[in-house]
């Protein structure tokens, strides 16, 4: 299978390149030249199937040959090796949990699955190292710098904004050390994003250093979060749900959850619509309202991993669905308020005693606004509670229980490396760490 650029779709890579060069040159993002299509009777008939036979279905129909079948077996059993499970709430509503693994958020599955295909492309090339540099507000950081521990010939540069993580997501990547280190930027988190993409375009650096982005510019992201659309979907037919028409809910900042779900709908999984749902960094929601695209600083709110002024996939969701009109057909866009937040946090709390984070609960009020009467709905629940106790405790009155995978990581010692100067100070920091 060849991925082309979406800026300029005639230029095409191999899985490979594309997972290395993560962005292209111009700024494009890779897509694959063909979404490969299930067969039905694969769709149909899922619901004895374990997840990781899920995955590995998908994931060798996908990848088409460029992955070994018993490597890949491996990489997806060693990724979903932790439960996602389908909760009823109500007669017609479900919350997908996603946030089981490792780091208690949904990138743990883009990010194992990315750092294990990595693994494997890497082992080829004897003494080849590959770096790769995280900007992160918070999740994706800790996410991807758990996937990569300890992989061999992989080193993760974590980009953070010095105020704008929580201590919880700092001690996540800064306790790791070894192959890990965390760079605290002096700085927005568009700032660090920022730092990164310099780096990336920096002609000179990357003659010397192999580069590579692990946020969902790299499309080794994607194809395993489709993985958990279709476990949802298997997760219906084994319930015998699956006949009304099906909505999901994607709390979105990037984009990368929901350009993930339009490919398994493209893949051949019966979704009929998703609805988008933004905080008031609201970006995609603009522009299916009136057709213009148009990036912006972004706002801080209480569902910070929302807080995204320039979404990184929407040339996906355009190459996927087309212009406007087609995305409106098939994506409903919401935008609430950190007051929608607490007020959904309590209610659901209220009346089913279960807590969301501050992103699902944007993503459950978009469902309750946008479910039309006989559809089935799924929210995706995206991080635990107890990742944003602070606000979840606000809204509820009530104290979070603090799950042991995170006391763990408060108590581990952090290594954090200051950086204040920009772009010229990071350039010179990766040299340096590269010639060790
Ligand atoms: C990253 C993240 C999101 C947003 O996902 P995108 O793919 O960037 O749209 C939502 N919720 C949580 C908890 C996240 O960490």
């Amino acid at each position: 299978m060849r991925y082309y650029n979406t800026n300029n779709p005639s230029e095409t890579v191999t899985l490979e390149e594309a997972i290395f060069k993560g962005m292209a040159t111009d700024g494009g993002l890779y897509m694959p030249e063909r979404i490969v299509r299930m067969p039905q009777p694969f769709v149909n008939n899922m619901a004895g199937m374990t997840l990781p036979d899920i995955g590995f279905a998908l994931a060798n129909f996908a990848l088409q040959g460029d992955v070994p079948p018993n490597v890949l077996h491996d990489i997806v059993d060693d990724t979903l090796n932790f439960p996602i499970p389908l909760r009823q709430m109500g007669d017609n509503r479900y919350v997908l949990e996603l946030f089981h693994g490792p780091t208690m958020a949904f990138k743990d599955v883009g990010a194992r699955f990315m750092a294990r295909l990595m693994a494997h492309f890497t082992r080829q090339r004897p003494g080849r190292r590959v770096n790769v540099i995280v900007p992160t507000s918070g999740d994706t950081g800790s996410a991807v710098a758990n996937g990569f521990a300890h992989v061999r010939g992989v080193h993760v540069y974590v980009l953070y904004p010095r105020d704008g993580v929580s201590y919880v997501q700092e001690a996540q990547f800064a306790s790791l050390g070894g192959n890990v280190t965390a760079l605290e930027v002096n700085g927005s988190f568009d700032d660090c994003k920022q730092l990164a993409e310099q780096a990336f375009r920096d002609p000179e650096l990357n003659r010397q250093l192999t580069l590579t982005s692990a946020t969902t510019i790299n499309v080794a992201r994607l194809l395993p979060q489709t993985f958990y659309y279709f476990w949802a979907y298997a997760q219906l037919l084994q319930r015998g749900h699956a006949g009304k028409p099906l909505v999901v809910a994607v709390p979105c900042a990037n984009l990368g959850n929901l350009a993930s779900g339009l490919m398994a709908r493209a893949m051949g999984l019966p979704i009929t619509r998703f609805v988008s749902v933004e905080n008031e960094n609201n970006i995609f929601y603009n522009y299916v309202c009136t057709g213009q695209f148009t990036p912006r600083p972004s706002v801080t709110s209480i569902a910070p991993a929302l807080d995204a002024g320039n979404p990184t996939n929407f040339a996906r969701v355009t190459a996927l669905l087309g212009d406007v009109e087609q995305v409106r057909q098939v994506v409903h866009a919401r935008s609430y308020t950190d007051t929608d937040i607490l007020d959904t946090i309590a209610h659901v709390f209220g009346e089913h005693q279960y807590l969301l984070d501050p992103q699902s609960a944007i993503a459950w009020r978009g469902l309750a606004d946008d479910l039309q009467p006989g559809e089935t709905g799924i929210t995706l629940a995206t991080a635990h509670p107890a990742k944003f106790s602070a606000t979840v405790e606000a809204a509820t009155g009530r104290p979070v229980d603090m799950p042991l995978q995170l006391v763990r990581f408060l108590q581990g010692t952090r290594h954090v490396t200051p950086l204040n100067n920009g772009y010229t100070a990071l350039r010179k920091f990766l040299l340096s760490d590269n010639d060790r």
